[in-house]
C-alpha cells in the first residue's frame, strides 16, 4: 500500500510540476491543473463540481529605466499595467513624506522604510492593516504617472526573493516597477531629474476554477479537506502547494469506497498565491450561512517539506478532536504540532 501511494505521489508531482508548466491563477496551466484534479476525482467515483470566477493572467515583457544617460536595472511589477514615458522623479521614504509629496505627473521612487514590506492587495480582506491601506490610498490620491520601488532583503517576504515587488495587485492601476536597494541608492542620487521608464506588460482576462468533490450522505455535517492548487507565478510550486493537492488526490483514492456517516468534501482552492484570493472568496460566498455544517476543516499547505518537519496546527478544535489529532500526529515522526 505504501509503495502504491509513493508511486502515485511521484506521478502526480510530475503532472502538476513538470507536465503542466505553471499553475498561476488565470494561466492555461492553472485551468489544466483544475481539470486534471476534477477528472481524477470523478474517475474515483467522487461527485465533482467546478465553480468559475474571473481571474486575470499577466505577461511580463521586461522593463527599462534611464536617467541622465545611465541605465538602471528594473523589473515590471507583477499584474501591473504597462508604462512608457519620461517624467520628473520624486523620492519618498516614509508615509509622512508620502502625505506631503506632490506626485501628480511625476514618477515616484519609493525607498527605505516605506518599501520595507508589501502593502496587502486592495481587495485582500483577511489581513489588511490600516498602515497598508493608508499607503495605497495616498498613492492613488497622489496619482503619480508610475511607481519605482527599491526593496530590501526581507527574506520573510515574497518567498525570500530579492528584490521583491512592493506592489503585486491587479486591482491597483498605477503602473509600477521594482529594483534592488543598491540600484535604488544609485537612482536616489538623481532625485529631481527626469527619468525615462518603459515597462512592457499585459493584463490578460481569463477564468479560474475551484474544484469541489463530495462523498457520503446528504444532510449531514461535513468534514472539509482543502488545499490550494495554484502556484506563485514563475514557480513550479512543488511544496506550495502541489504536495497539498497530492494529499487530496491520495485521500480521494483511499476513500473511494467510503460509506461512513458524514459527508466528506475535498476542495482544490484556487488563488492563495494571487493578489485577491478569488477562489477562497468564491467559496466563502457560495457557503454563506452554511459554515455551521462544517464539523472540521483540514487545510494542507506546504506538506512534506524536505528540510523540516510538517507541522499540524490546531485552530479552535473541540477537546475530543484535538486529542484524537495529537494522538495521530505523535505516531508519525515526520509530523509535529505547529503554531496555533
Ligand atoms: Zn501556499
Amino acid at each position: 500500500m505504501t509503495e502504491k501511494l509513493y508511486s502515485q505521489s511521484l506521478y502526480y508531482l510530475d503532472v502538476l510540476c513538470n507536465r503542466i508548466p505553471e499553475r498561476s491563477v488565470g494561466s492555461e496551466g492553472n485551468r489544466e491543473a483544475t481539470h486534471f484534479f476534477e477528472q481524477e476525482l470523478s474517475g474515483m467515483g467522487w461527485l465533482t463540481s467546478k465553480a468559475e470566477f474571473d481571474a486575470m493572467d499577466w505577461r511580463d515583457g521586461g522593463a527599462q529605466l534611464m536617467c541622465n544617460g545611465i541605465s538602471f536595472e528594473v523589473f515590471a511589477g507583477p499584474y501591473s499595467l504597462p508604462f512608457s514615458g519620461t517624467w520628473q522623479m520624486v523620492t519618498v521614504s516614509d508615509t509622512a513624506c508620502l502625505e506631503k509629496a506632490d506626485l501628480e505627473d511625476k514618477i515616484v521612487l519609493l525607498h527605505g522604510e516605506i518599501a520595507r514590506e508589501q502593502p496587502m492587495p486592495k481587495n485582500f480582506v483577511f489581513y489588511n492593516p490600516d498602515e497598508h491601506r493608508k499607503i495605497i490610498a495616498l498613492l492613488e490620491k497622489g496619482c503619480p504617472a508610475a511607481i519605482i520601488s527599491a526593496t530590501g532583503r526581507n527574506s520573510a517576504l515574497a518567498g525570500g526573493v530579492y528584490p521583491f515587488p512592493l506592489i503585486e495587485d491587479g486591482d491597483f492601476d498605477i503602473p509600477s516597477v521594482y529594483m534592488t536597494e543598491e540600484e535604488g541608492m544609485r537612482l536616489l542620487a538623481h532625485a529631481g531629474s527626469t527619468v525615462t521608464l518603459e515597462s512592457v506588460s499585459e493584463r490578460i482576462p481569463g477564468k479560474g476554477y475551484n474544484v469541489t468533490a463530495v462523498r457520503g450522505p446528504e444532510d449531514t455535517d461535513r468534514i472539509v479537506i482543502t488545499a490550494h492548487i495554484d502556484a506563485k507565478k514563475g514557480t513550479a510550486g512543488a511544496i506550495d502547494n502541489a504536495t497539498g493537492v497530492i494529499v487530496l488526490l491520495l485521500l480521494a483514492d483511499l476513500l473511494h469506497d467510503y460509506e461512513g456517516p458524514r459527508k466528506i468534501e475535498l476542495v482544490a482552492f484556487n488563488g492563495e498565491d494571487y493578489f485577491a484570493v478569488p477562489g477562497q472568496m468564491n467559496y466563502i460566498m457560495a457557503n454563506h450561512g452554511k459554515f455551521s455544517e462544517m464539523l472540521l476543516n483540514i487545510n494542507i499547505d506546504g506538506a512534506g517539506y524536505r528540510e523540516g518537519l510538517s507541522a499540524f496546527s490546531p485552530f479552535n478544535l473541540p477537546e475530543d478532536i484535538y486529542r484524537k489529532t495529537t494522538g495521530v500526529i505523535t505516531s508519525y515522526p515526520g509530523i509535529t504540532e505547529g503554531a496555533q
